[in-house]
């Protein structure tokens, strides 16, 4: 199943986009897409209405908003360094453990929102992310153990904004956390509908010019490893969103460096989950 959310920021509904891609107003289900839906069986519930009434549901425009395709989540967990080529560029080592860190919920933005380069800033960078949604609590879950607590994966641009995370001191959450810096979307599919998590492209281009071409495979470390992981230093809640890190080709690895001005359009997606594109805009 892929859900979305659609209509105006903050007053986001509830929808499924159907295998025929056709997409449907599911407000009538009751239930929007948070906490209380995932860890209730929500996936499971709302699959069986879909069944039931999903023919007789309102359709959703092609010219509406879409929102981030879950309610704000209690965390956004992000995982620093975890492709190789990345870290290379970064001129930093590959982590021996995974590198977490928070980035505000209060980022997050629909798939294709404008993206506001924050006040000061001159080093606004992009990565294309694969990243995974809590369906089930977890606390010190096995490896083994880690998909039941899945209830699926979304596209999502960490934005980042290079001198505050790195020349401005303390943690990177400075850089990661400015409004509209979390695009998250187009919709979220759960585990069934993608074959293998760890073989998917991921792109990214900047104004039409290719910037980044990974694959999951070259993650350093995996999806159940990352959730697992984690839930040893803190609890997990349905609805958490954890980004598994970018490939090599953001702005900060480019020579000659450019960084993101007014204007730019960054497209990206990955296998499975659709595509996003954000118009970049300057604070005012
Ligand atoms: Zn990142």
């Amino acid at each position: 199943m892929k859900l979305i959310r659609f209509g105006p920021a903050g007053a986001e509904r509830p929808g499924v986009q159907l295998p025929d891609g056709r997409r449907i107003d599911v407000s009538a289900f009751g239930e929007d897409y948070g906490e209380s839906f995932f860890g209730g069986d929500g996936l499971e519930r709302l699959a069986r209405w879909v069944e039931r009434e999903g023919a007789r549901a309102p359709a959703v425009g092609d010219d509406v908003r879409l929102g981030p395709p879950i309610q704000r989540p209690s965390k956004i967990i992000c995982v620093g360094l975890n492709y190789r080529d990345h870290a290379k560029e970064s001129g930093m080592p590959v982590p021996a453990e995974p590198v977490i860190f928070f980035k505000a919920t209060t980022a997050l933005v629909g798939p294709n929102d404008d993206v506001i380069i924050p006040k000061g800033s001159t080093k606004t960078d992009w990565e294309v992310e694969l990243a995974v949604v809590i369906g089930a609590r977890a606390s010190y879950v096995s490896e083994a153990d880690a998909t039941k607590h899945i209830a699926g994966y979304v596209l999502h641009n960490d934005y980042s904004e290079r001198v505050f995370q790195l020349e401005r001191g303390g943690q990177w959450v400075k850089g990661k956390s400015c409004d509209t810096f979390a695009p998250l979307g187009p919709f979220l599919a759960t585990p069934d509908e993608i074959a293998d998590v760890h073989d998917l492209k991921l792109w990214l281009t900047v104004n039409g010019e290719p910037k980044q071409d990974g694959t999951t495979r070259d993650l350093v470390f995996g999806v159940p490893m990352l959730v697992g992981y984690i839930s040893q230093f803190m609890t997990l809640l349905p609805g958490d969103v954890i980004s598994t890190g970018t490939p090599a080709g953001v702005a900060m690895g480019h020579r000659p460096v450019r960084f993101l001005h007014p204007g730019d359009v960054v497209e990206l997606g990955i296998d499975g989950l659709g595509s996003s594109r954000q118009r970049l805009r300057a604070y005012a």
